[in-house]
């Protein structure tokens, strides 16, 4: 096969694993938001579909460099992505997952800060926004522009740190996860996660659900560290209200779409 036609093929594949990774993980959250909180998407019907459309285009903006590296790794030696594990200390495997977080973290905070100026909010980050509030389906409901400032990351962090597949593959996973989670309308992790002193550092649906209410602050992915440091944390977002045809839980249950439909407008 010649090169340009492998490199096609491994971009397509990519680009269809990437969009049933998305289809999957969403579809599981967005079933289990309506187990937990049923009628919380109750009339965003056409917005989810907008999500859902967004989102398959970024899979292939996403699977694009992707595949390529993939290539490149397989029949190159590109990367630094090893497969055995003997390669470094086993120490060096959590680290690696840590380090690829933060520098991803690091640059979606300031690309993120960028995109909230009038001028590039306009062009690449109004489409993110415009979900209102956003549900398990807008993870990754990205304006193209938005969506190639997160496709390069991890295709340019596989050339920069070392790193084995297997952590690799947990970065990843983690990345769609909280992708997920930050969107849904309803915190699924225990409150020792994000409330106590570990959630001042770590970011979860009850950060973020603030970032799209407010718009502004709260511009982080994963950890709080940047947000503190320049002074834009705007704490915690409450899902205060209990969700409509459940029972009146904790705090950081979801509150109702039309509670939060009117937030927003005065945002
Ligand atoms: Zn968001
Ligand atoms: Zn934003």
């Amino acid at each position: 096969m010649s090169v340009v036609l492998a490199l096609i093929s491994s971009a397509v594949a990519m680009t269809l694993i990437v969009g049933l990774r998305y289809l999957a993980a969403s579809g599981a959250f967005a079933a289990a938001t309506r187990w937990r909180h049923p009628g919380l998407y109750a009339g965003l019907d056409r917005q989810i579909r907008r999500e859902i459309g967004w989102s398959l285009a970024s899979a292939a903006i996403y699977g694009v460099p992707a595949g390529i590296i993939a290539w490149g790794w397989q029949q190159r030696g590109w990367t630094q992505i090893s497969s055995n594990l003997a390669d470094w200390p086993l120490w060096y495997w959590p680290l690696s997952v840590l380090a690829y977080l933060v520098a991803h973290d690091t640059w979606f905070y300031w690309t993120h800060r960028l995109m909230h100026r009038p001028r590039w909010f306009r062009i690449a980050h109004a489409v993110h926004h415009a979900s209102r509030p956003p549900t398990a389906w807008a993870a990754m409901a990205f304006h193209p522009v938005e969506a190639l400032t997160g496709a390069v990351v991890i295709p340019a962090l596989v050339f920069l740190i070392p790193i084995h597949w297997s952590a690799l593959a947990t970065v990843l996973a983690i990345m769609t996860v909280m992708g997920v989670t930050n969107h849904m309308g309803w915190e699924i992790f225990p409150r020792i996660v994000w409330g106590g002193r570990m959630g001042k550092w770590l970011i979860t649906a009850s950060h973020h659900q603030r970032h799209h209410v407010e718009y502004r602050g709260n511009y982080g992915l994963y950890f709080r560290f940047w947000d503190r440091l320049c002074g834009t944390d705007r704490g915690l977002g409450s899902f205060a209200s209990p969700p409509r045809g459940a029972g009146a839980g904790g705090s950081a249950t979801a509150a109702g779409a039309a509670e939060r439909h009117g937030a927003d407008q005065l945002a």
